[in-house]
């Protein structure tokens, strides 16, 4: 008896130390991956985003993930051009957290690149000398980090665009397939992009780009319209509300059926008038009753007024005079055509259910809207209605999709772990992470 305890002692030690010599090898001492930093300064906020790969697979489609993602508080960086160096010091706990999660000896090879959008395009449109002075105090405090500084630059909205279609790709693998790729639909706060792969003839060179990516080709049509987010066109189309009522009289009042039935808000006219996206009045000293009618079908007729569809000299046009063949193939929309549609819940449905539904959401009033979500921030939600109606009016009559091909647009936050947008392309590019060959085909033989 006591030697088959022993023996079965023995048999049980012998597996437990084969087992735990078997997960001490496969799993190496130190983590084989390396990092890379991007921050994503946005129009009302930036974003630090972390990725990380596998350091010898680099190389291969999806494996790149994001990490952590971290939202700097505070406004973004265009915010702050009266007070510049603050910008630099707004991004310093996001920056102190990458240095906290990403291991101390990877650090001097780990890139930071900072991209911003549409809201510095328009602070250098109206005011280069405040832009500089902002890129300076991001660049000063990013360089004191000990990661490998790269850049704080403006990116092109054609940059935003493509590289928003590369990450949504890459994300989902369909690169290397011989199969369809995703569209790319981006809205933010100041800018709006479309991009995707248009098998029809590129009638301006400006929207047309060339990847060999994979050892495939793609031909893409991209457009980004500044001052098409969301926040320029809520003031677009609310100073087409306020010039009519213009009058010399003290108290104006705005009827905005854009807005739940109830809401009011003192609003000064500088909130509206201060962007280059909006020409006309100025007269900073002034307010405004921002008033509340909750009308869908007269808030679409509103917004509908911030689109030109005159004078398109191409053979089709999206609006506003720009080349745009026919949407082809799935898309992905994401930034904020998700955060609101989700919020609406309109994202499964189909296009005249999501009117309808937004239409009734419109006309509730403000007070039980509030009451319905005590924890949304009020300025997001007072403007849902308004920025629900703007996205279905881009989409429709900007884009033209119909109610045919409107399930052909999934709205979508992330893709695996990672966000998507622009920034995971624009690192994989920078990074020549995308081979223009296939990394498996065998080389073409001489001859
Ligand atoms: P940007 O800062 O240019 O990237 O723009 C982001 C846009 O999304 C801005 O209009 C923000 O106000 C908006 N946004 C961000 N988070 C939310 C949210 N949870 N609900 C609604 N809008 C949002």
């Amino acid at each position: 008896r006591p030697r088959i305890i022993f023996i079965t002692v023995l048999f049980v030690i012998g597996i437990v130390s084969m087992v735990a010599i078997g997960v001490v090898q496969n799993k190496p001492l130190h983590q084989k991956y390396k990092y890379g930093i991007v921050l994503d300064a946005g129009s009302s906020h930036t974003s630090v985003y972390i990725y990380q790969w596998p350091a010898e697979k680099e190389n291969n489609t999806g494996m790149v993930q994001q990490m952590d993602a971290c939202n700097v508080p505070g406004v973004g960086i265009s915010g702050y051009s009266t007070e510049p160096n603050r910008a630099g010091d707004s991004l310093k706990s996001c920056m102190d957290k990458a240095r906290s999660i990403i291991p101390n000896h990877r650090h001097p090879e780990t890139p930071v690149y900072l991209g911003a959008t549409a809201g510095m395009r328009l602070l250098e449109m109206k005011n280069a000398a405040a832009s500089e002075k902002v890129l300076e105090s991001v660049e000063r405090v990013l360089q004191t980090y000990p990661f490998s500084y790269q850049g704080a630059r403006i990116i092109s909205g054609q940059e935003e665009g493509a590289f928003g279609w590369i990450t949504v790709n890459y994300l989902n693998e369909s690169l290397r397939q011989a199969s369809g790729t995703l569209g790319a639909l981006d809205l933010g706060g100041a800018s709006t992009q479309i991009t995707f792969v248009s098998g029809q003839k590129q009638e301006s060179p400006d929207n047309s780009i060339d990847f060999r990516l994979y050892g495939h080709d793609y031909h893409v049509y991209t457009h980004s319209f500044l001052c098409y987010g969301k926040d320029q066109v809520l003031k677009l189309s609310l100073a087409n509300e306020i010039r009519p009522v213009h009058t010399k009289t003290e108290t104006i009042v705005v009827e905005d059926p854009c807005f739940h039935p109830g809401y009011r808000m003192n609003k000064n006219f500088q909130s509206v008038f201060n962007s280059p996206c909006v020409t006309g009045l100025s007269y900073p000293e002034k307010n405004f009753v921002h008033m509340g009618s909750g009308n869908g079908t007269k808030c679409h007729a509103a917004v509908r007024k911030v689109f030109n569809d005159s004078g398109c000299s191409y053979s089709i046009c999206s609006f506003n005079g720009i080349f745009q063949p026919r949407v082809e193939g799935q898309f992905g929309a994401f930034s904020a055509f998700f955060f609101v549609m989700d919020f609406l819940n309109l994202t499964t449905l189909s296009l005249d259910e999501a009117k309808e539904e937004l239409g009734k959401y419109c006309a509730t009033p403000w007070e039980i809207i509030k009451q319905n979500h005590p924890n949304v921030k009020e300025k997001y939600l007072a403007e849902y209605c308004f920025s629900g109606t703007y996205i279905l009016t881009l989409l429709e009559d900007g884009y033209n999709f119909t109610s045919h091909n409107w399930q052909d647009i999934k709205f979508i936050k992330k893709i695996g772990n990672s966000d998507a947008g622009w920034t995971l392309g624009y690192m994989l590019n920078l990074t020549n992470m995308i081979p223009a060959e296939s990394p498996d085909t065998p080389p073409l033989p001489y001859g």
